[in-house]
């Protein structure tokens, strides 16, 4: 089974996986290998999400991003 990042879903191992870093996906660590801020990740997710949403608007996809990140292990509260 490949592994997703905790954080953002994307997935870190298999024939598509990007770089990881532990549970996490490069995107949602900084060099040192900390998970960047809530915020940061929150952007970057919705920027992804608006990528392949076109006419929904950049806080519906903030609103989106929030929704999402709450069902991941690294942010669900
Ligand atoms: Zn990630």
């Amino acid at each position: 089974m490949n592994k997703h990042c905790h954080s953002c879903s994307m997935p870190i191992s298999g024939p598509f996986a990007g770089e990881a870093r532990g549970d996490y996906c490069q995107h949602c660590v900084d060099e040192t290998g900390k998970l960047r801020p809530r915020e940061a990740v929150r952007q970057g997710i919705a920027m992804w999400l608006s990528s392949w949403s076109p006419g929904v608007t950049e806080e519906q996809c903030l609103d989106r991003a929030k929704h999402f990140m709450n069902a991941m292990p690294a942010w669900a509260e």
